[in-house]
């Protein structure tokens, strides 16, 4: 099982932010923002190019969830970021979305 299959197990404890049938929501171990969240779909996606017709309902799923879960941490500016491979810094190989802010960013994406 992957790290954040684990989590979404209860194997590994982590800090939840949101729950339900679809996704989960947790605060990052590593935060790089006074706000950092990892929002991942219940289901093993490995990365954005494992998105396809039949489980990309997940992606728009947590798009949907996105303003609900960062209004919950305060914040209504943020940053959505998803590494996909390895070029791309990607560490956990399940697909996950990083909901960054709380803090002036930069316009400039790297
Ligand atoms: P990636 O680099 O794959 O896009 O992002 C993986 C993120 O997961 C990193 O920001 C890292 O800090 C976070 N992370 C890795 N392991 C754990 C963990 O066990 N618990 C939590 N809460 N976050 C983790
Ligand atoms: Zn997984």
């Amino acid at each position: 099982m992957c790290i954040f299959c684990e989590i979404i197990a209860g194997n590994i404890p982590s800090t939840k932010v949101y729950e339900d049938e679809n996704i989960l929501a947790f605060k990052d171990i590593n935060p790089v923002a006074p706000v950092h969240i990892i929002i991942v779909p219940q289901v093993h996606i490995e990365c954005a190019n494992d998105i396809n017709a039949e489980n990309s309902k997940y992606v728009s799923y947590i798009f949907e969830k996105i303003p609900e879960i960062a209004k919950s941490q305060g914040i209504y500016s943020y940053r959505v970021i998803n590494n996909c491979g390895e070029d791309a810094g990607q560490t956990v190989k399940h697909l996950h979305f990083h909901l960054v802010g709380g803090v002036q960013m930069g316009e400039k994406i790297i």
